[in-house]
């Protein structure tokens, strides 16, 4: 078992979008944590005893098995059961899918025709030719910002899957290759809410690298969620959440190379096939961290000024948006939400939708 220090979690925490607010020694009591590396970040599961004399050890191990599992199975680049289907759908064959990879793929899917094609986890051949197909970026390793790219306008679709008989996956266009970097993590962490609800945990949150839910309460109050600041180290705004709610934030500011001075970020535009530009982070409260996931990304790739539009397509209505040239946006349901704190964003944050 391990148990960090509130201190030492929120600094672990503080390396990413969101992160539970220090509660003070009464709502940490009970509190079960168990941290990894995962999903290229540290994850977190922690789990408030429901009542005196329970326990959570065991629904903690079957939580992060299963998170375990995800972050191996569902990898890009790594060998295993994505990089096989990947490479079948390449060479024009069926490919065997389980039945929740399935459903993940499903739900991508409809995300992306909501999001107009902003959000596409089709395009893993592009995301590898910028170079993001791997643990460490380098500078040298992929496109560079001018270069053509591979194709400009005709992003492959995952319309394009077909579910076979046997429940195998074809692909009517080879281009296709899955990427699930954009909405993996909320997933995994709505299945885990979901497992530690079913095991008679309902108090609970899990953090993936800043992408969190939580459910239930800190002991009779809400829990806490801080949301860091992308262009520094402090904290922009505290949200108390509702009984299952996600905080989930896609920012440049921590995958992406650094070519001549300038950051090209690993969140790329399906329809110029180049990193999108212009947004420093986007944070999403939405009752499901998978829609969140998919939602804050398709909201980086629009971009300052078309996100409030892509957001209602998408039906995602608490969003901030905080722009890389020190501005920032938000809808008026995200600001009714949000609890500032002093940071270089108080004066700068206009409610546009
Ligand atoms: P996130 O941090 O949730 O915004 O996800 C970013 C990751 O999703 C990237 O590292 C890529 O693996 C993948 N990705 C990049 N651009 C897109 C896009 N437009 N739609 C879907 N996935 C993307
Ligand atoms: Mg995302």
């Amino acid at each position: 078992m391990n148990k960090p220090s509130i201190t030492r979690r929120q600094t672990l925490s503080v390396m990413a979008g969101a992160f539970l607010w220090p509660m003070g020694a009464a709502g940490t009591r009970g509190l079960h944590i168990e941290s990894r590396p995962l999903f290229g970040s540290t994850a977190e599961v922690m789990i408030r005893h429901a009542s005196i004399g329970a326990t959570s050890a065991d629904p903690m191990r079957r939580v992060v098995k299963e998170l375990e599992r995800l972050n191996r199975d569902w990898n890009a680049w790594k060998p295993g059961v994505l990089v096989e289907l990947n490479q079948a759908l390449l060479q024009g064959r069926s490919g065997a899918v389980a039945p929740d990879l399935l459903a993940l793929i499903r739900l991508a899917r409809t995300l992306e025709a909501r999001s107009g094609g902003l959000f596409n986890a089709g395009i893993g051949g592009l995301v590898s030719a910028w170079g993001f197909h791997a643990d460490v970026l380098r500078p040298d390793a992929g496109l560079v910002p001018g270069e053509p790219v591979p194709w400009r306008g005709r992003a492959p679709s995952l319309s394009r899957l077909r579910v076979e008989a046997g429940g195998r996956l074809s692909s009517t266009d080879p281009r296709v290759q899955l990427d699930l970097g954009a909405i993996a993590k909320g997933w995994a962490i709505d299945r885990a809410l979901d497992e530690l609800a079913r095991q008679g945990q309902p108090h609970a949150v899990v953090n993936l690298g800043g992408n969190l839910a939580v459910q239930g309460d800190a002991g009779g109050r809400p829990w806490q969620i801080g949301v860091r600041d992308p262009l520094g180290g402090g904290v922009v705004a505290t949200v108390s959440t509702r009984s299952r709610e996600a905080v989930v934030t896609s920012g440049s500011y921590e995958r992406y190379r650094q070519i001549a001075g300038r950051r090209v970020s690993h969140i790329v535009d399906p329809r110029s096939g180049c990193p999108a530009e212009g947004l420093a982070s986007v944070t999403v409260l939405h009752p499901s961290a998978a829609v969140a996931d998919a939602a804050a990304t398709a909201l980086m790739v629009a971009g300052p000024r078309q996100w409030p539009f892509v957001a209602a397509r998408m039906g995602v209505r608490q969003v901030l948006a905080l722009h890389a040239d020190g501005r920032g946006t938000m809808t008026s349901a995200m600001a009714s939400r949000l609890r500032l704190r002093e940071s270089r964003w108080t004066s700068q944050l206009k409610v546009i939708a």
